[in-house]
């Protein structure tokens, strides 16, 4: 479960291509990274894996089964935004729980799944404040628990991290492995921060205006890049 291949998939707005043709294949497990900077489509391949836009020619395929026409809600994936995302009205226990009582699932696993997910974000102090009441930082752990309690088979992380200060970015970072290390779920996180893709990545998709430059093990882009550009961005002296 969580295996996820890309096939020759293109996006484009109108007249513009922003993704030209991807061919990718994530292992089930795997964390793995999309870099490059701002603009060259990171956010609009993540989108399509999450179902929230469809690609404009190619195939997506989850666990062996093409999903291009399924909806974002059952591919199995749950997204985190850099923005949170959370309902402002809502306790933070009910931001857990939204999700998942729409799906006709037993009160008491819904429950049993919010204290799980509370203990292992240890937010289980503030279940009953609302988003207002938290910091940033809990705000952003209340949104990755959000996509924990639903178990997907992969968590889409878009810049989780970069409304966070400094010294926060560093510690969720651990955090964040730790959690990959525990859940064994497959994750693709997307960032333009070259330390949080050498640090967090099994493998890093070097990303150039829609078209992927290069991919590999943190150690392999920085021994062997495959051009100035991935040397650069990776912060290579080679
Ligand atoms: P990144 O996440 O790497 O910063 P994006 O995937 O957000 O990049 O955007 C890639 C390109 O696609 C940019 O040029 C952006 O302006 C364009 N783009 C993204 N979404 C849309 C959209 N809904 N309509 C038109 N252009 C878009
Ligand atoms: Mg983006």
């Amino acid at each position: 479960m969580g295996h996820i291949k890309l096939t020759n998939v293109k996006k484009s707005f109108g007249a513009v291509d922003v993704i030209h043709d991807v061919n990718l294949e994530i292992e089930d497990g795997e964390f793995v990274v999309f870099v490059g900077p701002s603009g060259c489509g990171k956010s609009t391949l993540l989108r399509m894996i999450a179902g929230l836009d469809r690609p404009t020619s190619g195939d997506l395929a989850i666990d062996g089964k093409v999903v291009n026409t399924v909806p974002a809600a059952d591919r199995g994936l749950a997204m985190v935004f850099q923005s949170y995302a959370l309902y402002p009205h809502m306790s933070v226990r009910q931001n857990l729980a939204f999700g998942l009582e729409n799906t006709r699932m037993p009160k008491d696993e819904i429950a049993a799944r919010i204290a799980e997910a509370a203990r292992m974000l240890e937010i289980e102090a503030y279940l009953d404040r609302r988003p207002g009441q938290l910091s940033g930082g809990q705000r952003q752990r209340v949104a990755i628990g959000r996509a924990i309690v639903r178990r997907p088979v992969a968590f889409l992380l878009d810049e989780p991290l970069s409304n966070l200060d400094a010294e926060l970015r560093g510690s969720t970072r651990a955090e964040l492995a730790a959690l990959h290390a525990r859940l064994a779920a497959t994750m693709i996180y997307v960032t333009h921060d070259q330390v949080e893709a050498m640090t967090l990545a099994d493998r890093i998709v070097v990303l150039r205006a829609g078209r992927i430059e290069q991919v590999g093990t943190p150690l392999d882009l920085y021994n062997r890049p495959a051009n100035r550009f991935v040397a650069g961005f990776i912060g290579s002296p080679h």
